[in-house]
């Protein structure tokens, strides 16, 4: 289904009787369409439903550049439900289940057995590929059930880690289920919106205890399950060194570290084209964590929803990133991208991206070698088609199923 968010007052005023065409690629929605408008979106239609079928003839080719680096893709899972269709696309596991689901909104908490049950069901999907799950992201704004303190200002709240160390029982029910479903594939356990070592080191020491639980149950659990962390504020990117020895991988949160590095809110419509991944500030601390991932030989990954966008997975390639996990329809197109392009070229345009005094600058940068590579592709193809005019409303589309904009 394509999507707009973000279109204001349109709803207040439109009657309901026009006639509208909802272009989720370029974020618009175009009210009462002339015949030619019409006509340009059917045949534009007609295209992308062939260039859908070229996208998943490449869900099981190689994901490796004409140079021959191999970028491992994973997918974005939000619903247990998701798992089926990331799997078909051809990702090679799951970079980032979200498990907020499973609190927001109810009425109870989920005990340790639906919980197990929900991660059990994500890991067979995927056999035995990785599938990175992170605790509880919620709070701030999305508190779970019972009398919790609400902040002013949630995302600087008590939320993710934070609430998770302070709840104890809330967090070790969790891990336990994560432990157990761990039995059945390769799971990964990554904690949220670190910023110190000292989260990491509690966090791990109420994994035992999870564990010694399980033990005291006689209840079977994998003992080696990698732990990791989401490397998502400016805090943790300058401090990355510090928690690499007691990580087994990192994992880049591009919609908050750009948030935060910014401060600039990401639910904000107001300040959309704000929101800039490619602002040399970012650039430079996701170079960072790369490079301090490299020298430890850590997995560094990106799973914010830049590396699902065309040109930002190819700046992503370009400062080193090996493995991007990306919206489950995503995954095609950037697996074109990553076939298309040479890293040798990519870190080049990085480069350039990373001495550039803008993001607007930094973006140039990238189009300008991309284009090179895909040439006036549709899929690079930048703000509004040139045939849009008249009565529209402007929002944001596409791809993006993250809760940025929620
Ligand atoms: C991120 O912050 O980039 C991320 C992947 O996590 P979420 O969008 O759930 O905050
Ligand atoms: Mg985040």
């Amino acid at each position: 289904m394509p999507a707009v968010v973000g279109l204001r007052d349109a709803t207040e005023q439109l009657t309901g009787n026009e006639h509208v065409i909802l272009d989720g690629t370029s974020g618009i929605l175009i009210v009462d369409p002339t015949p030619s408008q019409i006509k340009t979106y059917r045949e534009r239609r007609a295209i992308e439903a062939l260039e859908d079928q070229e996208l998943q003839a490449l869900s099981v080719a190689d994901s490796v550049t004409l140079d021959g680096h191999w970028v491992t893709l994973r997918a974005n899972v939000d619903l247990p439900e998701e798992a089926g269709f990331a799997a078909r696309s051809g990702a090679e596991g799951v970079g980032l289940m979200r498990t907020k689901f499973l609190v927001v909104g109810r009425a109870t908490m989920p005990d340790e057995e639906e919980q197990y049950r929900a991660y059990r069901h994500v890991v067979e999907a995927f056999g035995g590929r990785p599938v990175v799950i992170r605790t509880f992201d919620v709070g701030g704004d999305k508190l779970p059930i019972g009398s919790y303190p609400t902040d002013p200002n949630p995302f600087l709240g008590w939320r993710a880690i934070r609430m998770c160390l302070d709840e104890p029982e809330l967090f070790k029910t969790q891990l336990r289920a994560l432990l157990r479903a761990a039995m059945h594939g390769d799971v990964r356990i990554m904690f949220p919106l670190i910023i110190t070592l000292d989260e990491v080191l509690q966090a791990k020491h109420l994994l035992n205890e999870a564990a010694r639980e399980l033990d005291a149950r006689g209840v079977p659990y994998r003992h080696d399950v990698p732990l990791g962390v989401m490397v998502e504020t400016p805090a943790a990117a300058l401090s990355v060194h510090t928690l690499v020895d007691d990580v087994s991988f990192l994992s880049i949160g591009t919609n908050d570290l750009v948030q935060y590095t910014l401060a600039v809110d990401r639910g904000s419509a107001n300040l959309a084209s704000r929101f800039t991944p490619l602002h040399p500030a970012v650039l430079t601390l996701i170079k960072r964590i790369v490079d301090v991932g490299a020298a430890h030989r850590l997995e560094v990954a990106v799973c914010g929803e830049m590396a699902s966008q065309p040109l930002m997975a190819f700046a992503l390639i370009g400062l080193g990133v090996r493995c991007l996990s990306v919206a489950g329809r995503a995954v095609p197109l950037v697996k074109r991208i990553v076939r298309g392009v040479s890293a040798a070229v990519a870190a080049e345009a990085a480069n350039a991206a990373l001495e550039s005094r803008t993001a607007r600058e930094a973006e140039g940068e990238l189009r300008r070698r991309l284009m090179t590579a895909f040439g006036d592709a549709p899929f690079l193809r930048d703000g509004l088609p040139s045939f849009v005019e008249g009565n529209i409303f402007e929002g944001s589309g596409g791809l993006n199923t993250s809760s940025a904009h929620e």
